[in-house]
């Protein structure tokens, strides 16, 4: 691919976010750890405010090996957030970013790796099948996919999820991006650099149902698209030129029907025509309110997630070979405390 040498990683990070997987963690952790047993890696696991039996199993698995580190958050931050949180704790070199339900193989590190000893930044996995899940998330899936294709500024590959390997200078770059509203498949593609892709077969859930709520769903996908693209805003603009464009025509139309007296008191079309106008002018609020919104969550600058106790942090303090994200404006971060 390039002329750089092959290259292994010094230290390797895998990332995984875990809400309430007490039925699938230790298979997990067992088949993570075995799929890397070559690398000296490090796994790290974040605990998204799990109310069932999650954190003890972690704990354990903490306990039982030195390379698996487990950072609770203090509640449920949402996928996203407990991701970044795993990001942004991880002090690998090469950084691996998958789901702890087992429908993204673990053993594909692997192939990620090479891609990356090759001398690709970021390799995401493009899923080729998805097996197990309902027609409603396939169907919803690949409508999302298709209008974020269309109004969004990235061209994030359809169908490639999270799970995504990133080198340590994607990573901090990523970093740097400190939006709430966080979309970071479509951040890690932003941020440029060599991107490649491998495809995978998506497998069911091991166990457990979904974590995302159709509301989750719903509101994760207005993330994405407010995060990326402005058209839903301009699309007001498009609906008032197009109804002032309506009412233009309609002049001379309703002039020349009152000359040749045929004219009609139009009750009924005056209705329709402000619910029309109405109803555009309430979405177009409403469009605007969702901006609004973030814009707000963005300039009270709440930290993403709060970490309530870490397991096997590591003794080294900074990243290993990692330059320090420049994050204008914010105070220094350190792991121990509020992040
Ligand atoms: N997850 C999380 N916090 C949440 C929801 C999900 O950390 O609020 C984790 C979950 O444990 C899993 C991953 O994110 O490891 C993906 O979630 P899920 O499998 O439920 O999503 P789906 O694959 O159905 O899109
Ligand atoms: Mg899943």
């Amino acid at each position: 691919m390039s002329d750089t040498p092959l290259r292994t990683p010094t230290l390797l990070s895998v990332v995984a976010p875990v809400f309430d997987e007490e039925e699938l963690v230790e298979e997990f952790v067992a088949r993570a750890t075995a799929a890397i047993a070559d690398y000296n890696f490090e796994l790290v696991l974040v605990n998204d405010g799990s109310s069932d039996r999650t954190p003890e199993l972690l704990d354990r698995a903490a306990e039982a090996d030195p390379r698996v580190r487990v950072i609770h958050l203090s509640r449920n931050f949402g996928h996203q957030a407990a991701l970044t949180a795993g990001l942004e704790h991880a002090v690998g070199d090469v950084v691996a970013m998958i789901d702890a339900d087992l429908q993204d193989p673990p053993e594909l590190i692997q192939d990620m790796i090479a891609r990356w000893s090759q001398g690709a930044d970021v390799v995401y996995a493009v899923r080729k099948q998805r097996e197990g899940e309902t027609a409603f998330k396939l169907a919803t899936a690949s409508w999302f996919y298709k209008l974020f294709d269309k109004l969004a500024q990235v061209d994030l590959e359809p169908n490639s999820g999270d799970f995504r390997l990133l080198d340590r200078r994607a990573l901090d770059a990523l970093l740097t991006m400190t939006e709430r509203s966080r979309f970071l498949r479509g951040m890690t593609v932003w941020v440029g650099f060599n991107q490649t892709a491998v495809s995978y077969q998506r497998d069911a859930r091991h166990a457990g149902e979904t974590k995302y709520t159709v509301r989750k769903m719903l509101h994760f996908s207005l993330d994405a698209i407010a995060s990326f693209s402005h058209v839903p805003l301009q699309l007001a603009t498009y609906a008032g030129m197009l109804s002032a464009g309506v009412a233009f025509i309609a002049i001379p139309v309703v002039i020349a029907l009152r000359i040749f007296d045929s004219y009609l008191p139009g009750f009924g079309s005056i209705t329709i025509a402000i619910l029309l106008l109405g109803g555009i002018q309430l979405i177009a609020l409403g469009v605007i309110g969702e901006y609004v919104g973030r814009i707000y969550d963005e300039v009270k600058h709440r930290p993403l997630y709060i970490v309530r106790d870490e397991r096997n942090r590591p003794t080294a303090p900074g990243r290993l070979g990692a330059t320090p994200p420049a994050r204008a404006g914010l105070p220094a971060r350190t792991p121990e405390r509020i992040v």
